[in-house]
C-alpha cells in the first residue's frame, strides 16, 4: 500500500494527446478509459504488459499538470483548492498502480519484472518531484498555518498527514541535499525491488529441492519424521538469500541500510528507527525497546519450559533406538517435538481437525462472522474475468443493501506469487469530485495448503487463523466511510493496522462460529464439542516459541535501523551479517533452540515491504486487539451495541482520527499493556 498519491475519476483532456501515439490502431490503452466494466472492476482481459509503462508514463504527466495547475490557481490557497484538489489528482496513477503492484505480487514473470525495473526510478523521481516542490509546498503551508477550526476532523488529519509528508520528504533541505536526497530514493527503489525478487528466486528454488512450498515449511516440520532430512530443510529454508549464488541478498541488505542511514541523517535523525517511528503510535525506537524487550523476557521463559517437555519426548524415542543418546533439540526439531507434547497434553492430532477446515467451509465462517457482527452480505460473482482464474470475486453489501466494495480472493500458491499472505486495495473508498462515492475493491492473497487432486485444500489451524487475519484488514477497507483517499480504509500508521486483522482472529474459533462453518467436508458433520474444545485449549500452546520468533524478528529489525553510518562500516566481509545476527539474538536472550522468524537475507517485511522498523507492529497492536477482544467477551462476544461500537469507533473511521483518541472513544480507556501476555499465557 506503498501508493503516495492515491485517487480515481477520469480526467478526459489529457487522454486525446496521448492516443496520438497509435496511429493506423484504433486500440486504446485500457489504463487510459474509462472502466465500464461492472463495479469499475479493472478490465483485466484487455490489460497487455506493454500498457504498463505508457500508463505509469502518461499518469506522471497527468498528476504533473495537475499540479501546476494548483499552483497556477490565482485564488488564496484553501483546503478545497490545494489539498483536496491534491487528494483527487492522480487518477491515471491510481489505476495502473492500483493494478500493477497488485499483480506483480501474484503473476510474476520476467516481463513483469522488467517492467517493474523500468517504472520504479519513475515513480520513485515522481514522487520526489512532488515532496520538493517549494511552490506547492507553499501552498499546503498556507492552508495549514491558517485557521483551521472550520474544517472536518478528517480534513485536519489529511491536511497533517499532507503538510507532514513534505517534511519528511525533504523540502526543507537544500538543493545540494535535495539531489542526493532523489539519488538516494531512487538507488533504494531499485534496490530494495531486487531484493525482493531475489527472495522469490530463492523460494523457489526451495519449492523445487523439497517439493515444497517455504509457505508449507512449518508443517513439513511438523510431520517430517527423518530428522536428517528436517535438518537440511532448515538449512536451506534459514539461508535463503545467503548462498552465495545470484540470488544472495548480503550485499544488497548492506546497500539499502547503508542508504537508509544516509537519508535518515540528511533527515536530521540519529538512525532510520527514529526517523521512520516518529510519525508511528510508538513515536521511538527506545519505547519500541522496552516494550520488545519486555515480551521476550516473557517468551524466553516459557520457552525453556517448553523446550524441557520437548527434551522429554525425544528421551523416549532415544530410549528407544531412535536417536543416539544424548541428543538434545536442535532448531529443526521445534515443530515436530512441540506437535507431539501437543498430541499428549492436549490430544489434538492436526490431522483429526483439517478434514472440519476444508477452504471453502472455512470462507464461510469468515463471511459468516462478518455477517454477525457487522450485517455484511456476500454475493459470488459469477463470470468475472479477473487477473488469474484460481481468483474469485464477490459483492459485499452493507444490511441495508448497499454497495460496500468489490472483493477478491486468491488463496492457493503459484511459483509466480510472493509467498505470505496480504490485503491490499485494488480501489480505494473516496468521494470523486463531483461528490459521488467510489467504494474499494479489496483482494485477499494468501498461500495456503494446495488442493488435493479433486480439489478439497484442508487447511491447518493457523491457516484458518490466517483466512480471519487478513479479512480482518479487508473489513477495515470494506466498511469505511470516509471523503479522502489517502485517509480511507487501512490507510492507518503501521503500528495500528494490524489490531483489526488480528482482532478477527478471535472470531475463528468461537463456537458459534465454528458450528457454522467447521463441517467434515465428506460428511457434513459439524465438529464434535469435544474437538472444539481441545482446539481451543491448545491455542496458548508452544506461545514461548512462536512469540519468541516473533518478537526476535522484530528485535532483529530494530537493531538494523538503530545502526549508525560508522557500525554499519565495520560490516566488512560475507561473514558480517551472520555475526550480527548472532550478538543481537544473544543480547535479546534468545535461546540457541530458537532462531528469528526471519532472518535478515530473507526479511522480505522489512527491506522490501514497508516493515523497516516496523516489524513490531504486530505485536503492538497486539496489545490493542486483546484488549479490545476482552471487551467482547465482558460484553458477551455477540454483544450488538459492542459490534455496533466497533464498527463506527474503527472500522469507519480510518485514519480520519489519531489511533488513541479512537482507542480510548471505544474502550473508554487506555489498553492494558498485559493483555498481550494474558492472551498469550505469558504472564
Ligand atoms: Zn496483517
Amino acid at each position: 500500500m506503498n501508493h503516495l498519491n492515491k485517487a480515481a475519476g477520469i480526467a478526459g483532456l489529457t487522454l486525446m494527446t496521448l492516443l496520438t501515439a497509435c496511429t493506423g490502431n484504433t486500440r486504446v490503452n485500457p489504463f487510459l478509459e474509462d472502466w465500464d466494466t461492472p463495479y469499475g472492476i479493472p478490465p483485466f482481459d484487455r490489460i497487455e504488459y506493454a500498457d504498463y509503462v505508457p500508463a505509469f508514463k502518461a499518469g506522471i504527466e497527468q498528476q504533473q499538470k495537475e499540479i501546476e495547475a494548483i499552483i497556477a490557481n490565482p485564488d488564496a490557497p484553501t483546503f478545497d483548492n490545494v489539498i483536496g484538489a491534491l487528494e483527487l489528482s492522480g487518477s491515471i496513477l491510481s489505476k495502473v498502480q492500483g493494478v500493477f503492484y497488485n499483480v506483480s505480487e501474484t503473476e510474476n514473470c520476467p516481463e513483469l519484472m522488467a517492467i517493474e525495473e523500468e517504472i520504479t526510478p519513475l515513480v520513485s523521481e515522481h514522487s520526489d518531484n512532488i515532496y520538493m516542490n517549494k511552490d506547492l509546498y507553499k501552498k499546503v503551508a498556507a492552508v495549514y498555518n491558517a485557521d483551521q477550526s472550520r474544517l472536518t476532523r478528517e480534513q485536519q488529519m489529511v491536511l497533517k498527514k499532507t503538510y507532514e509528508a513534505f517534511e519528511r520528504n525533504g523540502i526543507g533541505l537544500d538543493e545540494a541535499k535535495q539531489a542526493r536526497l532523489r539519488e538516494i530514493n531512487t538507488e533504494m527503489s531499485a534496490k530494495t525491488n531486487k531484493l525482493g525478487n531475489n527472495n522469490l528466486a530463492e523460494n523457489n528454488a526451495f519449492k523445487e529441492r523439497f517439493g515444497i512450498s517455504v509457505s508449507a515449511y512449518p508443517t513439513a516440520m511438523t510431520t517430517t519424521e527423518d530428522r536428517s532430512l528436517r535438518e537440511e530443510m532448515f538449512k536451506a529454508y534459514s539461508s535463503r538469500g545467503h548462498n552465495g549464488n545470484e540470488n544472495d541478498n548480503r550485499r544488497l541488505v548492506l546497500d539499502v541500510m547503508r542508504l537508509r542511514i544516509e537519508k535518515a541523517k540528511l533527515m536530521g535523525y540519529d538512525n532510520p528507527a527514529a526517523f521512520i517511528l516518529e510519525p508511528k503510535m510508538a513515536h521511538d525506537p527506545e519505547t519500541v525497546d522496552a516494550f520488545l524487550d519486555g515480551i521476550m523476557k516473557a517468551a524466553v521463559a516459557k520457552a525453556k519450559e517448553e523446550v524441557a517437555e520437548m527434551q522429554e519426548v525425544m528421551n523416549q524415542d532415544i530410549k528407544a533406538g531412535l536417536l543416539p543418546a544424548g541428543t538434545k533439540i536442535k532448531p529443526w526439531d521445534w515443530w515436530y517435538y512441540a506437535e507431539k507434547v501437543r498430541k499428549a497434553k492436549y490430544d489434538l492430532d492436526e490431522e483429526l481437525t483439517k478434514p472440519y477446515f476444508e477452504m471453502k467451509n472455512v470462507q464461510k465462517g469468515v463471511f459468516e462472522a462478518a455477517h454477525i457482527l457487522y450485517g455484511v452480505n456476500f454475493e459470488r460473482l459469477e463470470g468475472v474475468k479477473l487477473y488469474n482464474d484460481a481468483a474469485e470475486a464477490w459483492k459485499l453489501t452493507d444490511a441495508d443493501g448497499s454497495l460496500l466494495g468489490i472483493f477478491f480472493c486468491d488463496y492457493f500458491p503459484r511459483s509466480t506469487k510472493r509467498s505470505g499472505a496480504w490485503m491490499n486495495n485494488f480501489r480505494d473508498q473516496y468521494y470523486d469530485k463531483d461528490g459521488n462515492e467510489v467504494r474499494p475493491i479489496i483482494v485477499n492473497v494468501c498461500n495456503f495448503s494446495s488442493p488435493a487432486e479433486d480439489g478439497t485444500a484442508l487447511l491447518t489451524v493457523d491457516e484458518v487463523e490466517t483466512a480471519f487475519h487478513e479479512f480482518g484488514h479487508a473489513l477495515h477497507g470494506f466498511l469505511t466511510k470516509c471523503h479522502y483517499p489517502s485517509v480511507s480504509g487501512t490507510s492507518v500508521t503501521r503500528d495500528f493496522v494490524e489490531t483489526f486483522s488480528q482482532f478477527n482472529e478471535n472470531w475463528a474459533f468461537v463456537p458459534e462460529i465454528l458450528a457454522v462453518y467447521a463441517h467434515d467436508y465428506r460428511t457434513g458433520e459439524v465438529i464434535p464439542a469435544e474437538l472444539v474444545e481441545k482446539i481451543r485449549n491448545s491455542l496458548k500452546f508452544n506461545m514461548g516459541f512462536t512469540t519468541g520468533e516473533l518478537c526476535a524478528a522484530s528485535i532483529l529489525d530494530m537493531k538494523w535501523h538503530e545502526l549508525t553510518a560508522e557500525e554499519l562500516a565495520k560490516f566488512t566481509d560475507a561473514q558480517s551479517i551472520r555475526d550480527f545476527e548472532t550478538k543481537v539474538c544473544g543480547e535479546m536472550g534468545l535461546i540457541d533452540e530458537i532462531i528469528p522468524r526471519y532472518r535478515t537475507t530473507y526479511f522480505n517485511h522489512i527491506f522490501n515491504s514497508g516493515y523497516s522498523a516496523g516489524y513490531y507492529s504486530y505485536l503492538w497492536a497486539e496489545v490493542l486487539d486483546m484488549d479490545a477482544w476482552e471487551k467482547f467477551v465482558a460484553d458477551g462476544v455477540f454483544n450488538p451495541a459492542t459490534a455496533k461500537a466497533f464498527r463506527q469507533t474503527f472500522l469507519e473511521k480510518g485514519g480520519s482520527e489519531e489511533p488513541m483518541t479512537l482507542y480510548r472513544a471505544f474502550r473508554g480507556a487506555d489498553p492494558d499493556p498485559s493483555a498481550l501476555l494474558r492472551a498469550r499465557g505469558l504472564e
